[in-house]
């Protein structure tokens, strides 16, 4: 693959990707492993410069769906296999990862989502209160009624995440990728795709749509599709370091009623949350604006469940637009002849190789084994389409648009 510097070639391509993050250099990845014919991805920014190296790279095999199991353990499986063939690290980091429940009612929701994820292949285990405690004595476990535990789960470092699918999608010579490249307008003529781009006009026999929190929607409206892809802030802090006695690295928890988790990062820790009252924005703009308000509201749930992190200093804070689809599931989809959606439902790290990995085969093979229909595809949105179970176990996304 070359960066191309240069005007776009007059020849069409097999397959145009609209958006060079996660999904999108996936996507790209996994088609040229098939030997699919040209691929262009067109991201008009950086490679990576999206949410995907915004974030927080989490990994989580405990889903809260059948979907979200199976897609959270293909994605680990080929993040490490990706590590693996180009020779360098994967970046990815094994700590096991506590979902903690709050109450009896979230007790038995957890008990039987272990069966669910043992579905899927996942193996998770319930941890009573008094066994957390004796293994990870940090968490104030009297304020939890429990946890499910998942040994294989961690997280990703993004910027690492990003720089290796680029890489191996830049290792294939059937891939180009346009940097700064902005798609403004999509014509549909005969068996072409005719783009036009801040770099000039591209045709394409297939489009795919993985503009992520910023453009999926907009993308869709080019060619006329609703998309339900929406963008609310989230947002990180870091702590440089923990106090002594402390375990470290960290085991990763994830308090789902008050929308924050924390994972190990560098010599401290990392804490990422939601704040439930924001509302969905329609802007173009990325929400970059960190929100101390909150920060401070939520301080005082954290370091009384996670007595660790009292009054540590902060290493880093950002904010930035997270995906969210109306039942947290990832999209994958073919709307019109040609056109393709793929999105996150904000789980663009953790799902992100295996939702490439589906939408290439969608495209080369003209199905997609192992994931319902039901759960991926836009009808489920729509008035007459039937609504798939939502992912139980995630962020507290805005409910309307
Ligand atoms: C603060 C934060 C923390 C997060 N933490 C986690 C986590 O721990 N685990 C997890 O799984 N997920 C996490 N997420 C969500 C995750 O980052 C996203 O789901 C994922 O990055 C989505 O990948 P993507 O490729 O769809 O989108 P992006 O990475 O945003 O890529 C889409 C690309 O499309 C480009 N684009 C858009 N429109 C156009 C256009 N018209 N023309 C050309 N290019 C276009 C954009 O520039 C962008 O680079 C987090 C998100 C945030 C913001």
């Amino acid at each position: 693959m070359t960066i191309r510097e240069t005007g776009l070639p007059e020849r069409a391509y097999d397959v145009a990707i609209i958006g060079g993050g996660n999904l999108g250099l996936w996507t790209a990845h996994r088609l040229a492993a098939r030997s699919f014919g040209t691929i262009a991805v067109l991201e008009r920014g950086w490679a990576g410069g999206g949410a995907t190296t915004r974030s927080a790279g989490v990994v989580r095999q405990q889903g809260g769906s059948y979907v979200a199991a199976l897609l959270g353990r293909l994605s680990r499986t080929l993040y490490l296999e990706l590590g693996d063939r180009l020779g360098i690290d994967s970046g990815f980091r094994e700590h096991g990862y506590y979902i903690m429940a709050q109450s009896e009612g979230d007790k038995v929701v957890f008990l039987e989502l272990i069966n669910v994820r043992a579905e899927a292949g996942v193996d998770s285990e319930w941890v009573e209160p008094h066994e957390g405690k004796r293994r990870f004595h940090d968490l104030d476990w009297n304020l939890f009624t429990g946890a499910t535990y998942c040994a294989q789960d961690g997280f990703v470092h993004p910027a690492i995440a990003a720089r290796n699918i680029t890489y191996a999608a830049l290792d294939d010579p059937s891939v180009d990728l346009y940097e700064m490249c902005e798609v403004s307008s999509i014509e549909h003529s005969g068996n072409l795709y005719s783009l036009e781009t801040t770099r000039g006009t591209i045709a394409a026999e297939r489009i795919v749509n993985a503009g992520g929190p910023r453009g999926s929607r907009e993308v869709g409206t080019m060619v006329d599709v609703d998309v339900p892809v929406r963008a609310v802030r989230h947002q990180v802090v870091t702590f440089p370091f923990l106090p002594d006695g402390v375990t470290h690295p960290l085991p990763l928890m994830f308090n789902l009623g008050k929308g924050y988790y924390v994972r190990p990062e560098e010599q401290g820790a990392l804490l990422g949350m939601s704040n439930p009252a924001d509302e969905s924005d329609r802007s173009d703009r990325y929400q970059l604006d960190y929100d101390f308000g909150y920060h401070n509201k939520l301080r005082l749930e954290w370091e009384a469940e996670f007595p660790a992190l009292r009054n540590l200093p902060i290493s880093r804070s950002w904010a930035a637009s997270i995906d969210y689809t109306p039942d947290h599931l990832p999209i994958i989809d073919q709307p019109r002849e040609g056109f393709f959606v793929v999105a996150a439902g904000g789980h663009g790290m953790m799902w992100g190789p295996a939702l490439g990995e589906k939408t290439a085969e969608l495209i080369a093979e003209g199905n997609i084994s192992e994931l319902p229909s039901g759960d991926i595809e836009l009808v489920r949105f729509s008035e007459q389409g039937r609504s798939a179970a939502a992912d139980s176990i995630a962020l507290p996304f805005p409910q309307g648009e």
